[in-house]
This record gives structure tokens, sequence and C-alpha cells, in this order.
């Protein structure tokens, strides 16, 4: 493996946070439409397409990759092993050591939800996906929080893997119109972020100051220490350098992460799509539907984006960090940021669908939208109300997001329909992902722990299997 393709060791991120989702699975709730208004029921008979329920979407699958499947999510669906995942991992590696360790997980677990580690694995398996009608979107598995800085020449190895990954992705016949992932946090000290969040509050920050210093201006920022200043014009310089390596080929999705950082975050990202996004969205913004506020931040970027004339990029998820960001505000004494239930979350979640939907049937060029959501009903109901306004389904303005390895039937189901599916994808050795694969199972724990459906499919196909090499029939 290059070592630009192979992220920097990220053994701190085994350090147990607290993340993820409480909610019980009660699954499918469509919130009722008295308390989620705007909601439109569309055509029952276009919804009746996507029932998710066709173990055929997985007849693509090897007898092993169902087996794996079937195993890990087993595993996963025992909340007490993905709580304490993390520490399991760290002793079996420490028992097992690093040769015996990666025996183990590697065939099961790494293959599951990653796509390899050198080029040629990575190819390999974007091949393979690609084949079935998915796209990649690839993700280096590089993050930080408070606590975790480190110098000026680690962000600069982290931009030598972004730019590694522009490359990748779309170097390849697998690669149609890719898309890859970006956190800020691992260009600019999350310390900075924090404080430049701070900062906002008092002065304006406006978005021009930001594009000319990251056109090499050495501007002074109001508030910052001469240091502080120097450090975020040299990552604005990096982000600068990703976005020119993009532009015309690979869309950069940035990342939200928490809320005592998320204002520093897309006021960057603002500033990123208001210099590169003049004819079409390459650098797209996060919307976490989980916060009470996101209806509001989405409608003023909305409208900073007609202001400045450029086009927007969204990626409308409901929300990674929910454990965190209660205890935090708990602690704190503030108001919990988050919506009260995993309902006023879908309801949050759906009517920002809405919004972008109708912009997008007005103004198809203008706006695109990534569903980055393994939830059936917020899938469905894109697909209902796409087919409403007569948007199309593989037209550039709308596509679909989930996780590598998590809920193909999904994924699946609506590539099989002609819609525009990507999978997250991370790659890296089995050193360089674990902590990565450990934060992202905890923070979807309620997912994993609630693909009962996916496990059904996966059987039932097979017991197909079986029964079709003991009786000739399926
Ligand atoms: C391609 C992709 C990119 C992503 N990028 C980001 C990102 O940049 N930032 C980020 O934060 N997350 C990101 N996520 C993760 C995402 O936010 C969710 O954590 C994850 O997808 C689970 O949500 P869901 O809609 O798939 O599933 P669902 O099961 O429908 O929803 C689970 C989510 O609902 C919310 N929820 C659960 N219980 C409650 C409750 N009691 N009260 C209020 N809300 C509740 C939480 O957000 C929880 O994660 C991404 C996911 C994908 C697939």
């Amino acid at each position: 493996m290059s070592t630009l393709l192979r992220p920097p060791l990220l053994h701190h991120f085994l350090s147990v946070r607290l993340r993820g989702t409480a909610a019980p699975r009660t699954w499918p709730v469509e919130p009722p439409a008295a308390t989620c208004r705007g909601h439109d029921p569309g055509d029952p008979a276009q919804a009746a397409l996507l029932t998710f329920e066709d173990p055929q979407a997985f007849r693509v699958k090897s007898v092993w990759e169902l087996v794996r499947a079937l195993s890990v999510f087993r595993f996963c669906s025992y909340p007490l092993l993905v709580k304490h995942c993390g520490k399991l991992m760290s002793v079996a590696r420490a028992m097992l050591g690093r040769r015996g360790f990666s025996f183990f997980v590697r065939p099961t677990v790494y293959a599951q939800f990653v796509a390899g580690e050198t080029e040629s694995e990575i190819s390999t398996s974007m091949e393979k996906m690609s084949s079935l009608g998915l796209r990649p979107m690839l993700a280096v598995p590089i993050e930080e929080d408070l606590g975790e800085s480190t110098g000026e020449h680690r962000y600069d190895n982290n931009l030598a893997s972004m730019l590694e990954c522009v490359r990748i992705s779309h170097s390849s016949t697998w690669s149609k119109d890719p898309m890859m992932q970006l956190k800020i946090t691992a260009l600019i000290r999350p310390e900075l972020c924090v404080k430049l969040t701070s900062l906002m509050k008092e002065e304006h920050y406006d978005l021009d100051l930001l594009v000319r210093a990251m056109n090499g201006e050495p501007i002074s920022f109001p508030g910052l220490l001469e240091s502080e200043n120097t450090h975020f014009l040299l990552g604005l310089r990096r982000l600068d350098k990703i976005a020119q390596a993009s532009v015309n080929k690979v869309r950069v999705l940035v990342d939200a992460e928490y809320t005592y950082m998320n204002p520093a975050l897309s006021l960057i990202t603002m500033a990123m799509m208001k210099k590169f996004n003049q004819e079409s969205s390459w650098i797209w913004n996060t919307y976490q539907c989980y916060l009470k506020d996101s209806r509001s931040l989405l409608l003023e970027d909305i409208r900073l984006s007609q202001e400045h004339s450029f086009c927007l990029g969204v990626k409308l998820v409901r929300g990674a960090y929910m454990d965190k960001e209660r205890k935090l505000a708990n602690q704190e004494g503030w108001t919990d940021p988050v919506h009260q239930s995993w309902e006023d979350t879908n309801c949050s979640y759906n009517g920002s669908l809405d919004i972008l939907l109708n912009l997008i049937s007005q103004n198809p060029g203008r706006y695109q939208i990534i569903v980055a959501t393994h939830n059936e009903n917020s899938v469905r109901h894109t697909a209902i109300r796409m087919g409403v306004l007569g948007i199309q389904r593989d037209g550039g303005s709308v596509c679909f997001g989930q996780l590598l390895g998590m809920c193909d039937h999904v994924s699946l189901t609506l590539a099989q329909q002609g819609f525009a599916v990507y999978k997250s994808v991370p790659y890296g050795s089995v050193d360089d992902t674990l902590p990565y694969l450990v934060r992202r199972a905890q923070e979807n724990r309620t997912v994993l722990q609630g693909i009962r459906k996916e496990r059904d499919l996966l059987r039932q196909e097979l017991r197909r299997r079986i029964r079709h090499r003991l009786t000739g029939h399926s």
C-alpha cells in the first residue's frame, strides 16, 4: 500500500466516545401526518415498487458473503457487544498479535465494511459494486476531536491522503460521477473550529474573506491569535488544494460533526462552495436533521447560495453524535440541541427533504441532494416525491447514500429501480480502519440492531441456495 493511501494510525480513536443512538426500533414508523405537516402520501403504486422485501436483491452475493453478513449482523444485534467492541478488539489484538488478529478480522468484519488496503484491492471492490449499479463515495478514515490535535506535518500528511483519494476516485472505469467524503477537522485543528464558532457569535466572517484567504492572500481574521491565524490560513490553503484537484472530477461532501464546531465548518464549506460551485455542485455541505435548528440552518444556506449565486450541494443525514451532544448539553446546562424523539427527527428529515425536492423540481441544475440514510420510509418518501414532482431517477440532482456493508437490500433495490445510489466506502489497513469502524458501529448501533429485515432476506436467499443445491429447484 502506498504511504499516501495509508491514513495515519488512529489508535487514539479507540478511546471511548459517547455517541450513537438510543431510540428503540419500531420500524417502520411513518410519523403521523398531523405532526409532519407537508407530507404527501404520493402514489401508492410507486411506493409498492419499493417494499425492500425482495431477497432477489441478494442473488448477486456469493454464499460466503451471505454467511459473513449474517454472522456480522448477528454480532451487531447484541447492544453490549457493540458498546464494548472497541475494547474487545483491543484485547483480541493483544492476545492474537497483529498478524493473528488480522487473519481473523480481515475476512469477516473488515471485508464486510471496508473496500481494501491496496489500490488494486479497492479497485476490485469498486468494480464489483459498479457491476451492481452502485457508485463509490470513498472516505479516508481520518478525523480528530478536541484534545487530539497534532502538528502541521500531520495535517499535511492528511492532505496528501485526501489528494490520493481524489485521484483514486476518478481514475477508473468504475468511477461514474464519483463522490468522496471530507472531514475539515482532518485539515484544520478542531480547537480552532471551536474558537471560530464562538467568535462567529460576535464577529461577522464574510465568505469573500475566506475565499481570498484560499486564494493565498495573507488575511488577518478578527479575534484570532497570530499562531491561530497562520494555522487557519494553512488549513484553508489545504482545503483549496483538495477542491482544485476535485473540480470537474469528484464531488466532495464535507461531513458535519459536533454543534460546538459545526458553524465554523459550515462557514468554511460555504466559502468553498462560493469559490468552486459556480457551474455545478462540486462541494457539498451536510445537514443533521436531528438538530432542532437544522431547518433554519438549511434555509439560511439556501438563501446564501442564492445571494452569492452558487450551486448548493446538500448531504441530508439524521446525525451521528446524539448521545455526546445530549451529554454535553446536560453537563453544561444548555438546552438539548437534538430533537426530543426519533419521530421528531424523522419529521425534521422528511420536511427538509421536501424543501429541497421542491427546489430541485424548479431548478435542477442549481441544487443537488444526497439522501444519506438507511431509513426505508425516507427513501420511499423521496422516491414518491420524485415521481410526483417529475424529477428524473438518475438525472443527477437526487441520489441516495448508504454505508458499505449496511442495508444492501435498500441500496440494491434502489439501483435496480434506476436510482443513483452511492455507498460510503472506507479503505485502509486493518489497523487504520478498525478504530473508524468501531466508531461507525457505535454511531449506527440502532441501525445495526434494527436490520432484522436484512437478516431475514439474507437467510431466505441462503435457504433458497441450499434448496437449489439439494433439489435443483429455487
Ligand atoms: C453516506 C452517509 C454519510 C453520513 N455523513 C454523516 C455526517 O457527515 N455527519 C453525521 O453526523 N452523520 C453522518 N451520517 C450518519 C447519519 O447521520 C446517521 O447516524 C445514520 O445514517 C443513521 O441514521 P439513518 O437515517 O440511516 O437511520 P434511522 O434509524 O432512521 O435513524 C437513526 C438516527 O435517528 C436519530 N435518532 C435516533 N433516536 C433518536 C431520538 N430518541 N431522538 C432524536 N433523534 C433520534 C439519530 O440521528 C440516529 O442516528 C452519514 C450516513 C451516511 C449513510
